[in-house]
Parts: C-alpha cells; structure tokens; sequence
C-alpha cells in the first residue's frame, strides 16, 4: 500500500453567516494516492470548490482533517498548485511573465525563470506566445496558460476547479487529451473537480461521487477503462449512465 498524497478525514466544513450558519461539507473521507487523476462530481453548491479551497490551504476545515503527504494542510504550498475555472491570468503581465509568477515568488533568478517559462509554454504548445499578452489569447490558450503557470512550479499535486468549464465542447476535448498527456509525461497526481460526468470518465482513474450539500463522498467509481479512452465504447456509455442515475437520485 503506497501512501497518501492527499487524505481528507472526517473534514467537515461550517460558513458562519449572519443569519445562522450553513453546513457545506460533513464529514468527507478521501484518499488520493501516488500519480492517481482523481475526478470529483457532484450536484451544484455540494461543497467541491470548498474542499480544493481547503486542500489547498486556501480555507480552513471546520472539523477533521486534510493531510498532504502526512502534514496537515494550514497554509498554501508550493507543492500543491491550482488552477482555476476563471483565466486567473495577470492582464498586464506577458504570456511569459504569468508562467514564471510562481518562480518569481520562490526568488528564482531572471535567467532561469525564462528558462522554465518557456519549457512549459512548449509543453502545451505555446511558445510561439511567450511575448503576448493574455487578451491576445482565446480562452482555451488561456487555460493551458493557467496550466502552464501551475506546472512551472512543478507541483507534486495539482488541484483543478472546473478548468475547463468556460470553453466550447471542442477546446475542452483538445485539453482534456493534453492534460492526460501531461499528467503521464509528469507523473503528477491530480485531483479535478467537474460537473460534467463524461469528462469525468474521460480523465479519472477514479470518479468520486458527492452528495448534495452538506456534501460528503457518496460512491468512490473506479474507471477501469484503458487510454485512450473513447467515448463510443459501451463499458464508457455504461459507466457515465450509472454516475448520471448516482447524482440524479
Ligand atoms: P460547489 O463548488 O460544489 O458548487 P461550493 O464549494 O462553492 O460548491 O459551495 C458549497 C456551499 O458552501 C454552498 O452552499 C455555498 O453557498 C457555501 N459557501 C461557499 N463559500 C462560502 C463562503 N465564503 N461563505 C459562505 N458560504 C459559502
Ligand atoms: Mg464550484
């Protein structure tokens, strides 16, 4: 058995608001494991943005705990990187200048800031775009921007919030495919949040199934399928209907 990357236990997750308070998360159990692409579903406000929020080290748990690798998660770290459904890119900054952003942080020297940069702007096939500006860009160059940025960081666990949410059908294919690629060329442990239910049997080793609000893991599915997946195959059709029947009932 090999250990945990990310372990969530019992983490319970309370809003106080002025009018009493709301119950997000109660009690969500998970572990993601070495180099494993996790996808999470689950039905709108059930509490997925708050957990990577919280695995993040963005938002503290009420109760329970997160663990990376062991330590609880209290502030954020340069190990586990996000990336968001908003093009979270700096408007002012180069296409080039947003990816070294992280190493800018970390007192990365100019020289090799560049270096990296560009490395990773090759990686989802952007260098011709180092020098542009975000706005030069259509969303989906955006996002693999965004991607990017995580990447230079070169963390051991990247968080996604529905990164793929604003873009057309055909840009979110492209990436997905990209995404894998890179996933397996990285070897990189992901945890990826979704509403959409093919996407998430595209991508995951595992699809974890939440309940509405107060939200807690409701049914771990493995997804068996070897890569490429395609979605004209009948294990595939089966496997998004029974996840869909899941979150419908
Ligand atoms: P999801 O990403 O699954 O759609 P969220 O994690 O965004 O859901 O939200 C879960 C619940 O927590 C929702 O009911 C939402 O209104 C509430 N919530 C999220 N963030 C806050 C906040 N900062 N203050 C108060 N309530 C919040
Ligand atoms: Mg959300």
């Amino acid at each position: 058995m090999t250990e945990s990357v990310l372990s969530a236990r019992k983490v319970r997750k309370r809003f106080r608001l002025r009018e009493g308070e709301v119950l997000a998360l109660k009690g969500l159990d998970l572990d993601v494991r070495e180099n494993e692409f996790i996808c999470i579903v689950g039905p709108s406000g059930c509490g997925k943005s708050t957990f990577l929020r919280m695995a993040a080290g963005l938002e503290p748990v009420s109760e329970g705990e997160i663990l990376y690798r062991g330590q609880p998660v209290k502030t954020p770290r340069r190990e586990v990187g996000m990336v968001f459904q908003e093009y979270s890119l700096l408007p002012w900054r180069t296409v080039e200048d947003n990816v070294a952003l992280g190493l800018e942080f970390a007192g990365t020297g100019r020289e090799e800031r560049r270096k990296v940069a560009r490395e990773y702007l090759e990686l989802v096939d952007l260098a011709a775009f180092a020098r542009a500006m975000p706005h030069e860009l259509s969303g989906g160059m955006r996002q693999r921007v965004a991607i990017a940025r995580a990447l230079a960081n070169r963390p051991d666990v990247l968080l996604m919030d529905e990164p793929f949410g604003a873009l057309d059908a055909h840009t979110r294919i492209l990436l997905q495919r990209e995404l894998l690629r890179i996933w397996q060329h990285h070897k990189t442990t992901i945890l990826f949040v979704t509403h959409g239910v093919d996407e998430a049997v595209y991508l995951a080793d595992r699809v974890v199934v939440m309940s509405a609000r107060p939200g807690t893991v409701r049914a771990v599915v493995p997804v068996d399928i070897p890569r490429p997946r395609h979605r004209g195959d009948p294990e595939y059709a089966r496997l998004t209907a029974s996840i869909l029947e899941m979150l419908d009932s």
